[in-house]
């Protein structure tokens, strides 16, 4: 099998293997790794097809992680995609109203972040060992809400790591924030920043390219990684699940061997929708590659005029996982679109930081035509959850909705019947206010678990363990601070 080595869309410094990759999480440079090819699917789809999730994770992760071996893989997956999912298949497909609705919110903390998250802790132990690194791994993670969760449930306890978690304190769900600060294990801390995601994300960035506290931590035996999506050690296990679905769709006779279908993300720092388009470009069968936003619009406004603008109004929407401005992992399709030309990135990401906005040449634009953008309104994201509970009596969540709403207006504009996968990335128990709100149910409710019993019954599913569970989980993570303090809270935590 070809190495694959990872090198900086920044273009400095020397291409990585894929566990160092891993391990650093961000390029010293600034820049985000990336593979230095993409390989090519080596199993037919029908092959593909006839496996299990473990299985076709593996044939998929083979061909990017190659400084692993077999057996450190398939332990990986193993411990990863266990009994903590609800469903053998992990990742199932539901249909309801003429689309596929892959589910990828079956795990530990009920969002597909689990997907990536519950393999990444053992991606990273393994590396740190195969590295000969004795430092422990602080994990350092900036979360518009699901990241958090997952990051700290698959990190809890972990030998050989902390875990420090911001998340912006007006700006998660109930569900979401009780799920964090109920947090157990002893190399935990969860702080609520007083900003928006944008603002922690920039912070902890901040605090990863501070190289005085990289020394100081050196010192103490300590080094930084990151959970967040801009990690190779993320971006590679949600490939998989796209495999995975097309081989349910061609065992299920739903499509035929090589047939093209789209999928449909609902986007926000843009790690999801990259995989799709690694997987497409690994040679599975995918045609457009549809974008979905909210009404932090800027993907929508970039892929219809060239320009990144992130100078405009944060909106605090239903969907909070995708408010967000500036989406990281965007630059890895900037990088590829420039021709693979660090400088010329690095010229782009400089007036991202600089003026907020760059602009992309024509040349560049004709590389996103796989892509379509579109965004989706509060009102016809509700719109779209009452629509499709009360023709189909399928219960979707805020961000699966805004992503369903957006695929709706792609079939009127194009009329391309093409069969459609739309990535339902959350489950409806998570944000169940807003849902039942847009369903038009559950006023009476006092609080929100009284919410989730009425959403359960009305869709007739089980509340799922991840909620259960934090009913009357003690709080145990009560720390807030403003941005600025970030990084002395980090230092803190670590006693240096
Ligand atoms: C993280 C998240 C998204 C956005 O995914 P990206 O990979 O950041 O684009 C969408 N929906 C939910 C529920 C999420 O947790």
């Amino acid at each position: 099998m070809e190495e694959v080595l990872y090198r900086s869309t920044r273009g400095k410094g020397e291409p990585v293997k894929a566990s160092w990759a891993i391990l650093k999480g961000l390029s010293e440079d600034g820049g985000l790794f990336v593979p230095d090819h993409i390989p090519a699917l080596d199993k037919s789809l029908r092959e593909l097809s006839e496996m299990d999730y473990g299985n076709v994770a593996y044939e998929v992760m083979k061909l990017y992680l190659t400084d692993y071996t077999e057996e450190e893989l398939r332990g990986c997956i193993g411990r990863a995609y266990d009994s903590k999912f609800d469903t053998d298949v992990i990742a199932p497909l539901a249909e309801a109203g003429g689309a596929y609705f892959l589910e990828l919110f079956h795990g530990a903390t009920i969002a597909f972040k689990d997907m990536a998250l519950s393999l990444l802790p053992h991606l990273m132990t393994v590396a740190a060992a195969k590295n000969k690194v004795e430092n422990q791994i602080v994990i350092l993670t900036a979360t518009s809400g699901d990241t958090g969760k997952a990051a700290l449930a698959g990190f809890a306890d972990v030998e050989g790591t902390k875990i420090v978690v911001f998340y912006p304190k007006d700006g998660v769900s109930p569900i979401q924030e009780r799920q964090m600060v109920t947090q157990k294990g002893a190399n935990t801390l969860v702080v609520g920043i007083h900003g928006n995601f944008d603002d922690a994300q920039t912070g902890v960035k901040r605090i990863f390219s501070d190289r005085e506290l990289e020394r100081k931590m050196g010192d103490k035996g300590y080094q930084f990684s990151s959970a967040n999506s801009i990690n190779i050690g993320r971006l590679v296990p949600q490939i998989c699940y796209y495999v995975y679905a097309y081989g349910t769709l061609l065992r299920e006779g739903r499509i035929a061997e090589g047939e093209r279908v789209n999928v449909v993300v609902p986007t926000g720092n843009f790690g999801n929708i990259l995989a799709a388009f690694y997987a497409k470009s690994m040679g599975l069968p995918i045609g457009k590659l549809i974008c979905a936003s909210n009404e932090n619009k800027v993907l929508y406004d970039f892929f219809r005029t060239g320009c990144y603008d992130k100078n405009r109004e944060f909106v605090v929407t239903e969907s909070p996982s995708m408010d967000i401005l500036v989406s990281s992992n965007l630059e890895r399709l900037i990088y590829r679109v420039a021709g693979e030309d660090g400088e010329k990135n690095s010229g782009l990401m400089a007036a991202l930081s600089g003026q907020g906005k760059y602009e992309i040449t024509e040349e560049m634009r004709a590389g996103l035509e796989d892509f379509y953008g579109n965004y989706a309104t509060k009102e016809e994201t509700a719109e779209e959850i009452r629509r499709l509970y009360e023709e189909y009596g399928y219960v979707i969540d805020t961000h699966t909705a805004v992503a369903s709403a957006v695929y709706r207006k792609y079939l009127e504009e194009t009329g391309d019947g093409a069969v459609a996968v739309i990535v339902s990335t959350a489950s409806p128990f998570k944000f169940a206010r807003s849902v039942m709100n847009a369903i038009g149910a559950g006023q009476g409710a006092e609080g929100d678990f009284e919410l989730v019993d009425e959403l359960s019954r009305l869709a007739g599913v089980k509340v799922p363990k991840a909620v259960d569970e934090i009913r009357t989980a003690p709080v145990v993570h009560q720390k807030q601070c403003e941005v600025m303090q970030m990084k002395d809270v980090v230092k803190d935590f670590l006693g240096i």
